[in-house]
C-alpha cells in the first residue's frame, strides 16, 4: 500500500496545492484547511460542509496528522499532559494550563526532543540531546491540544522540553504557522531561551518578534556556570548586552525567569546581585520555587517560603514587577523542569 500523506506536514502553499489536485475548487481547499487549523477536528468524517466524495478521497489517501497521543494525565489544578509520539517513534510532553479567570489558555510546548545544554536542575537536561523538532511536529502539540478538548489555545509558551533558540530556523516557521494559520497573536506568544545570545541578537530584527523569557538563574558567573553550563558559552555581560539590545530594537520588555534553589540561589546575597544585574534591563521578574526532580543533585533544595518573601521583597524595592510562577500540575510531573519524555 502506498503511504498516506500527511497533511499537517505540509506547508499551506503545499496543501492547497495538494487538495486542488483532488478538486479544483479553491473555496473547498480553504474549507479543508479552515478544519484542520480553525476547527481542529480529527477525523474527515467531521468536516461536515466539504462534499462527500472530496473526503472519501481524502480518507483512502491522507491522514489528518501522525502523531498521536501516548498518554494524558490530568493533574488536579487542571493542567493537562500530553505525551505525543511522532513518526519516528520519539515521544515528547505539551502541557495545558487553565491559568486564569481571563479565560486563557496556555500551551507550553516543546521545541527538542531531549536538551543538549545540561543544566543541572532540569529533568530535561538529564535526559541529553536525541533531536530537534520540525515545525510541524511543534504545531501538532497545539492542534493536538485543540482536537482533544475542543477548546481554542490563546496563548503559547516555548517551554517544554528542549532549547528553542538551539532549533532556531524550526522554531521559527513554527511561529509563522502558528501566527497565521492557528491565529494567536505574536504578543501571545514567548519564547523561553537559557541565553543563546546570537539568536536573541537574530530575532531582534525577523518580521514575527515573541516575547522573551530569559532563564537568568543566577546573578553570579562563577555559580551560574556550575548549575547552566551554558554560562561558559554566553556568559552573563555578554547576555545582558544581547538582552538590552533586543529591548532597544523591538521596544519590549523581557521576562527574567529565576529558579530558587533553597539556600544557593534563594540567599539575601544573591537578590542583591540580582538587583544590581538587572538594574539597567527593561524587565519583569518571575521567580520559580526549584520543583525537585527524580535522581538530582542532593544539594538541591526546595526554598523556604520566607526566604521566597524576602528574596520578592528585596528585588521589588529595586523598582521591578516580580510575580511566583504558580506551581502547575506539579503532581503529574508537568510543572517547569519536570518534562523528561517518561514513558
Ligand atoms: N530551555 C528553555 C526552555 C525551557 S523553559 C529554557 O531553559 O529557558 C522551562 C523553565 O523551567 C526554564 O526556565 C527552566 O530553567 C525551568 N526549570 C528547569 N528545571 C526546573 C526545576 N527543577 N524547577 C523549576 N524550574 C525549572
Ligand atoms: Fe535545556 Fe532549558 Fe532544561 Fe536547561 S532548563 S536543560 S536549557 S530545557
Amino acid at each position: 500500500m502506498e503511504e498516506k500523506v500527511v497533511l499537517t506536514k505540509l506547508s499551506k502553499e503545499e496543501l492547497t496545492d495538494f487538495l486542488l489536485t483532488l478538486d479544483d475548487k479553491k473555496f473547498r481547499a480553504n474549507q479543508v484547511i479552515n478544519w484542520i487549523y480553525n476547527k481542529s477536528v480529527s477525523d474527515f468524517d467531521e468536516m461536515s460542509d466539504v462534499k462527500s466524495d472530496l473526503r472519501e478521497k481524502l480518507k483512502e489517501i491522507a491522514l489528518i496528522t501522525d502523531v498521536k497521543i501516548k498518554t494524558k494525565q490530568q493533574s488536579k489544578d487542571g493542567t493537562i499532559k500530553y505525551l505525543l509520539e511522532y513518526s519516528d517513534g520519539e515521544v515528547a510532553e505539551c502541557v495545558l494550563m487553565r491559568f486564569d479567570n481571563r479565560g486563557n489558555l496556555t500551551a507550553c510546548v516543546s521545541s527538542q526532543i531531549g536538551c543538549p545544554v545540561g543544566c543541572i536542575f532540569c529533568a530535561t537536561g538529564k535526559r541529553g540531546f536525541i533531536r530537534n523538532m520540525l515545525p510541524y511536529e511543534i504545531v501538532e502539540q497545539i492542534l493536538t491540544i485543540q482536537r482533544d478538548t475542543k477548546l481554542k489555545v490563546t496563548n503559547v509558551v516555548f517551554m517544554g522540553q528542549g532549547e528553542p533558540f538551539l532549533n532556531f530556523d524550526n522554531v521559527y516557521k513554527a511561529i509563522e504557522i502558528i501566527n497565521s494559520q492557528l491565529q494567536i497573536g505574536i504578543r501571545r506568544i514567548t519564547v523561553s531561551t537559557s541565553g543563546i545570545v546570537p539568536n536573541i541578537i537574530k530575532i531582534s530584527s525577523c518580521s514575527l518578534i515573541p516575547t522573551l523569557a530569559i532563564s537568568l538563574h543566577c546573578p553570579i558567573s562563577k555559580l551560574r556556570s556550575e548549575i547552566m553550563p551554558i554560562e561558559n558559552k554566553y556568559n552573563l555581560e555578554e547576555l545582558k548586552k544581547a538582552l538590552q539590545y533586543y529591548i532597544e530594537k523591538t521596544g519590549k520588555r523581557v521576562t527574567l525567569e529565576y529558579i530558587l534553589i533553597g539556600k544557593l540561589t534563594d540567599t539575601k546575597q544573591m537578590a542583591l546581585e540580582l538587583s544590581k544585574y538587572m538594574k539597567d534591563i527593561k524587565c519583569n521578574v518571575n521567580l520559580i520555587p526549584y520543583n525537585p526532580v527524580e535522581n538530582n543533585n542532593p544539594l538541591l533544595k526546595k526554598p523556604d517560603k520566607k526566604d521566597i518573601m524576602l528574596f520578592k521583597y528585596i528585588l521589588e524595592s529595586s523598582g521591578k514587577k516580580v510575580t511566583i510562577r504558580l506551581e502547575r500540575g506539579a503532581d503529574i510531573d508537568a510543572a517547569c523542569g519536570q518534562l523528561a519524555g517518561k514513558n
